[in-house]
């Protein structure tokens, strides 16, 4: 454990070869509404280095909508309508983009803005596309400045936090590691504003229920969206897409300096890569129903095998044939994420019967299982 700690601490580029850097609202944007130009522009100086180093870097900036509600003036940093967040979103990512193109250009860096949808990182075609796009920017030695594309998502299908999203990336972009710079420095037993005795976790091999018990949905600033909760999500996407993730405190001047010399910060451990589809498929954010299933089934499941419509207990949510669908085990733990071979009424009628009957029931020739293997990742 030790030993996986000072290989990783600092994500220097020696040791990781593409980094997405996630920069929070608070870091970015002032109380005021102000952008925090001398700490960006230190921030830059370190990203600027690193790129010379070797390091392919990818920047997930957030604080158009904080920025972007000062101009307007309007309340609740923003955030008070969805209407508001649009708007003022729309607004500060011009400013967000000026910003960022010219201090990386003082380092004789080019910048581009990419601006995302959590629906064009749930269509596969549309992942691809983003994932060939930031493949060829890398390629031409740019560095990718990223948000979310705040002024059309709709609540329904926004990220909402850009932790999230910054995982994301970091599987559309095959990255060895995903940092959050945050007003926090890691993880903590619970929340160290409202507890004094909690502890900091400085390494998590693996993210349990006790991991996941520990976060907290408040964010500490009040500016941004993301809370522990979406640092964790982030975290279990970042990861089982084999790549390490971060939080580290972005509330030093040069902060990746810094943590580099041995500050304080959370390495969640990344797993073994899987493949790039399954990926994908694990990293769905738009699930639409779920699958019970008994013990039998799940020791079946561990074992790589598909999910019979024998060893399930009951079904929930409304899906179509194809839609993703999570498998939980006996003990209400989350299993599995795969695509569903049948539509939720159907997958009601076959449950808990054998194969043999389920053409019978089904008045056709069933594909007589529920989730193929090969449409399936275990989490
Ligand atoms: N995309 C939002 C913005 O640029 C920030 C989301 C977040 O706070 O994580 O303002």
């Amino acid at each position: 454990m030790v030993a996986d700690l000072s290989e990783l601490t600092g994500f220097l580029p020696g040791k990781v070869r593409s980094l997405v850097v996630k920069v929070g609202s608070a870091l970015l944007v002032d109380g005021d509404g102000t952008v925090r130009r001398d700490w960006l522009a230190g921030l830059v100086t370190e990203l600027a280095a690193r790129r010379a180093a070797g390091q392919a870097i990818i920047v997930v900036s957030s604080g158009a909508i904080a920025l972007g509600a000062r101009w307007l003036g309007l309340a609740k940093g923003g955030r008070a309508t969805l209407e508001d967040a649009q708007a003022a979103a729309a607004v500060g990512q011009i400013a967000l983009s000026q910003v960022w193109a010219d201090l990386f250009a003082s380092h004789d860096l080019t910048a581009a803005q990419m601006l995302v949808t959590l629906g064009d990182l749930e269509d596969r075609r549309r992942y691809l596309n983003a994932s060939a796009t930031l493949e060829r920017l890398l390629g031409l030695g740019v560095v990718p400045v990223i948000n979310e594309n705040d002024s059309v998502a709709t609540e329904e299908i926004r990220f909402g936090d850009n932790d999230r999203l910054a995982a994301r990336i970091g599987q559309a972009a095959r990255a060895d590691a995903v940092l959050l710079l945050s007003d926090i420095d890691g993880l903590y037993t619970a929340n160290p504003h409202r507890h004094a005795d909690a502890a900091h976790i400085p390494f998590v091999p693996r993210i349990d229920g006790a991991i996941a018990a520990m976060a907290d949905a408040d964010s500490a600033s009040g500016m941004g969206s993301g809370g522990m909760i979406s640092k964790i999500e982030a975290a279990r996407i970042a990861t089982g897409a084999g790549a390490h993730l971060a939080i580290v405190s972005g509330r030093v001047d040069a902060p990746l300096g810094a943590w580099a010399a041995g500050a304080r910060g959370t390495i969640f451990k990344g797993a073994a890569r899987r493949g790039a589809r399954k990926d994908w498929l694990a990293g769905r954010l738009t699930v639409k129903g779920a699958i019970m299933i008994d013990a039998g089934a799940a020791t079946a499941l561990s074992k790589g095998r598909s999910l019979l419509p024998a060893g399930v207990t009951s079904t929930s949510g409304t899906y179509a044939r194809g839609d993703v669908i999570d498998v939980v085990g006996p003990d209400g733990a989350r299993l599995a994420r795969g695509l569903a071979e049948y539509d939720s009424a159907d997958a009601a009628r076959i449950i808990g019967r054998r194969s043999e009957d389920v053409a019978q029931l089904l008045g056709e020739p069933g594909r007589a299982v529920l989730v193929h293997r090969n449409h399936m990742v275990l989490l």
